[in-house]
């Protein structure tokens, strides 16, 4: 501001017949607003006088985060109190908004606006989030402010704060957008913040999932472990034929069996819609109590095997009229959606994993019925676009002539032996804009990314981080978001880790890496001298460029700690491959026992920061 001055009363003086210009930057600086001035607020944020908690949430966080950015403190005044005509931030569906054009009950419960007059800003949108999206795209958009992971934040600092006029709106590409898991400390607010689904009241929740849980319901829906087994008995023919016999797995009786139901059963469908009929009656009063929105989705989930389905006459016929099991499955849940139509809004989503994947030959989906597809035989390390993926692009394109509510189950880790991730590296960064957007193009409804390992998921700060903002707009500029994020988080080392992240996929699709989201250890090709090594170096360059700042110094080696990880478990092969190249052992230019202390001293730096003593006793432990 003060600079731009100065620029405009030099160009005055020396352009003194330059007319044009001067005109032109003085009504630049008139079409600024001024919200703050040398530490003092000149704005006031109006509210509505009748508001919801969550636009009472959205004036608390743009007060609190412009008293950061200003060090002004800001008041919040209600509407009907506000009697003056002082320049205001008008937040939710004020009068004032109504007033100038802003017709509420055409907005979605997500959609949001931003615009300004000759004084004032209006932040508005629909119920119950609209508003809340508002302020925080106005926060992070227009002010700079940004939230990279739920401990870390960047504000800019500026007593003096000036801002263009605004006219801005959107809403999320897809309503279901889910990370599991983000965890840790700060998980809550940084999901809001990052509008990611999810259900607390004052960020203007939703309950995700009715019912028992939110996958592999198939038991569940019956109840618990010995419920399951006494209907196994008193209901034979409810569980499937398999081999000749009805079967019950004989060690879980829940989400993991390795059985179904036969779900061609009429009596077992009439029970299935009699438990969910309770659990949405049971759904809608939590919601009005907790006052969020009642279930988004009830999953009707196969269990989480590969097949375990029943292949009794009735459910064969269906199967093969179909050519795809998946015909069985969409029928079931077809016929509970029909019977509950009248009784909610919430989709029932059909999972499809493994053997369900495949779509079926000729029916439909009710239009109250989605789909959760899972991708298990794609290559992580590339688009679903990619000529290695042609199986689940396939899967996508047959289901999105079939439902017009369509959610992936996405993998951003790797499960290996004892279903421990693997966490090593791999480029799936990439992935994400290209994969959105091809979802988006074929009924997208949402997406889940199935992203444990809250402390050594390879790059995870980054790729949480860019998860939630692909997740709401697929079509942002991904190099640009990637610049933002290393820039701002990594400071001065962002160069360092681009160049990392760009090794990391030259070597990938250099050693023609197949990594579908169960990959054994040897899938991981390129983890070898010639990409391990300058990759070490490269983070150490990286530590350099930063000096003495130990906060960006811990961020830093966190993002390399899934290859310090692949470092310590190859290290016998590396060094191997270093003499079979004819070189000497003491000349292996990384010395093991270092990287060994670094790893465990990064390890114990992420716990300490994501799960602080006393409220995260067991993660720590873990
Ligand atoms: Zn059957």
């Amino acid at each position: 501001m003060r600079n731009k001055l100065i620029l405009t009363i030099c160009l005055t003086a020396l352009l003194p017949v330059a007319g044009v210009w001067t005109a032109q930057a003085l009504a630049e600086e008139q079409a600024r607003m001024t919200i703050s001035d040398n530490g003092n607020a000149l704005m006031k944020v109006v509210i509505a006088a009748e508001h919801t908690l969550p636009e009472k949430t959205a004036a608390e966080e743009l007060t609190v985060y412009l008293k950061k950015i200003t060090g002004a403190d800001f008041q919040i005044q209600k509407e009907s109190e506000f009697k003056d005509d002082s320049p205001a931030l008008y937040v939710g569906q004020t009068a004032y908004a109504r007033r100038n054009g802003v017709g509420f009950t055409r907005l979605g419960d997500e959609e949001w606006i931003v615009k300004s007059d000759k004084n004032n800003i209006i932040i508005t949108g629909g119920h119950p989030r609209g508003t809340l999206y508002g302020v925080y795209h106005f926060l992070e958009d227009n002010l700079g402010v940004r939230w990279w992971t739920p401990q870390t934040e960047s504000v800019p600092r500026n007593s003096s704060l000036t801002i263009e006029r605004l006219d801005r709106s959107g809403k999320p590409r897809f309503a279901y957008r889910d990370i599991y898991l983000v965890g840790g400390q700060g998980a809550a607010e940084f999901s809001a913040r990052s509008r990611l689904s999810q259900n607390i009241p004052k960020y203007g929740g939703q309950i995700l999932f009715g019912g028992p849980g939110n996958c592999h319901t198939m038991y569940s829906f019956l109840g618990k472990s010995d419920e399951v087994r006494k209907l196994y008995q008193n209901h034979p023919d409810w569980f499937p034929l398999m081999d000749g016999v009805r079967k019950l797995d004989s060690i879980h009786q829940d989400g993991g069996a390795q059985t179904q139901l036969c779900l061609s059963n009429p009596e077992l469908r009439k029970f299935f819609v009699e438990r969910i009929r309770g659990f949405i009656k049971e759904d809608k009063e939590k919601a009005a109590r907790q006052g969020i929105q009642p279930p988004m989705f009830y999953a009707i989930d196969q269990n989480d095997c590969y097949d375990g389905f029943c292949k009794c006459d009735k459910c064969m016929e269906i199967v093969k009229r179909e050519e795809a099991i998946s015909g069985l499955a969409l029928e079931f849940t077809n016929y509970i959606a029909e019977s509950l139509k009248n009784e909610t809004n919430a989709t029932f989503l059909m999972m499809a994993e493994h053997v369900l994947e495949q779509p079926p030959r000729l029916m439909k989906a009710l239009p109250n019925v989605g789909l959760r597809l899972c991708d298990t035989t794609s290559n992580t390390i590339y688009p679903w676009t990619h000529s290695d993926n042609t199986r689940h692009r396939a899967n996508i394109d047959g289901w999105s002539k079939i439902t017009n509510r369509i959610v992936i189950w996405d993998y951003s880790i790797h499960y290996g032996g004892e279903f421990a991730g693997i966490n090593l590296p791999f480029p799936n960064e990439r992935t994400f804009a290209p994969d959105l957007q091809y979802l988006a193009g074929h009924n997208g409804c949402g997406i889940f990314f199935e992203h444990e390992e809250m402390l050594r998921g390879d790059m995870r700060d980054l790729k949480i981080w860019l998860e939630a903002k692909l997740a709401e707009n697929p079509y942002l500029d991904y190099r640009a978001l990637v610049k933002d994020f290393t820039d701002g988080f990594y400071g001065a080392a962002g160069d360092k880790i681009r160049e990392y992240i760009a090794l990391k996929e030259k070597a990938a699709d250099k050693g023609k890496a197949k990594l579908t989201y169960f990959p054994g250890a040897n899938a991981f090709s390129y983890l070898d001298c010639e990409f391990v090594i300058p990759a070490m170096m490269m983070f150490d360059e990286a530590e350099k460029t930063i000096g003495a700042e130990p906060e960006l110094l811990k961020r830093v080696r966190h993002a390399r700690l899934s290859l310090d990880r692949a470092f310590l478990v190859k290290t016998g092969t590396l060094k191997s491959e270093w003499k079979k190249q004819g070189r000497d052992e003491k000349d292996f230019p990384i010395d093991s026992n270092q990287v060994l202390v670094r790893y465990k001293q990064t390890w114990r730096d992420a716990c300490e920061q994501k799960f602080p003593a006393g409220k995260f006793d067991k993660a720590r432990a873990e």
